[in-house]
């Protein structure tokens, strides 16, 4: 398992650096459909022709000689440990992040597959899993959460609901908890978004955080959210403030949310049912 997640690791690198570029070519090509071409771009005759760019077209190549990457060259972790982490080309340093991506996709799909065992179940967890690191990633990049992601996600969380709960899981949710979490988790995100911006007058989240609690709590089911959403709160403020603390980080910047709600969702998802029992006892219930 962990080497099946070190493989969609590598594949989650290249979700993670062209999904955003085909978006931005989208909205290009669509603002261009309704305003005309740019006025500033040469006058042409003949439409561009836009060459293919998305997930498979063009291979992965050498950013700076573009020297195309080798299967040999392209086995996750191993390569960039023989390569010395640079180009075998032109020897221009390859980024670290793309080994630690890979590592860390192997690691938590190896934890999802001992949480999870051998039932159905693991697979569709294991998609939640992979789904949530590649949009940790791209908002982290671009402070943004891409539709073609959380969508499909919400989608498939209420679908699954309605297949039986494998029982020693408690996964998925029935159809009423996944419905309800659906609906609540985007609405208590954008309440809490108005509430903010009224008193304060600045945006704190995007539409991209509403959409994934809302797949979120599709997923695991409302009686999931408040814990969800206390997680990444309180990571969200304790890597705030650890960051204006060591790095004198503007306070004004915004600082992605999306990664904190992942986090939340996955701790949800491993350890849920032991969570909310440790809440439920707190409170006295
Ligand atoms: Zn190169």
């Amino acid at each position: 398992m962990l080497v099946l997640g070190l493989l969609v690791g590598s594949f989650l690198n290249v979700v993670i650096h062209r999904l955003p570029i085909m978006m931005e070519r989208d909205w290009q090509a669509q603002a261009e459909e309704i305003v005309g071409p740019n006025p500033y771009d040469p006058p042409r005759d003949q439409p561009v022709e836009r060459k293919p760019y998305n997930l498979v077209v063009p291979r992965s190549a050498c950013p700076k000689c573009g020297a195309m990457i080798t299967a040999l060259q392209n086995i996750p972790v191993v390569s960039y440990v023989f390569l010395g982490g640079a180009c075998a080309n032109c020897g221009n340093k390859i980024s670290i992040r793309y080994p630690l991506i890979e590592l860390f996709t192997g690691a938590v799909s190896a934890a999802v597959a001992w949480k999870f065992g051998v039932t159905w179940y693991c697979g569709a967890a294991l998609v939640l899993t992979w789904a949530l690191v590649a949009l940790s990633a791209i908002d982290i990049d671009h402070q943004l959460l891409p539709d073609d992601i959380t969508l499909p996600l919400l989608w498939l969380g209420l679908l699954l609901s309605l297949a039986p709960t494998v029982s020693h899981v408690g996964l998925p949710v029935t159809s009423g908890s996944s419905i309800v979490g659906a609906a609540l988790g985007y609405l208590s995100l954008w309440s809490i978004y108005k509430l903010f911006k009224w008193l304060t007058g600045k945006e704190g989240m995007g539409y991209g955080d509403f959409k994934l609690l809302a797949a979120l709590g599709a997923w695991l089911g409302w009686q999931s959210l408040l814990i969800i959403i206390l997680i990444s709160a309180f990571t969200g403020a304790a890597v705030g403030i650890a960051m204006i603390a060591f790095r004198g980080r503007d306070r004004n910047i915004p600082i992605p949310f999306g990664p904190y709600l992942a986090a939340g969702g996955w701790i949800a998802l491993m350890w849920g049912e032991q969570l909310t029992g440790l809440y439920l006892d707190s409170v006295g219930l």
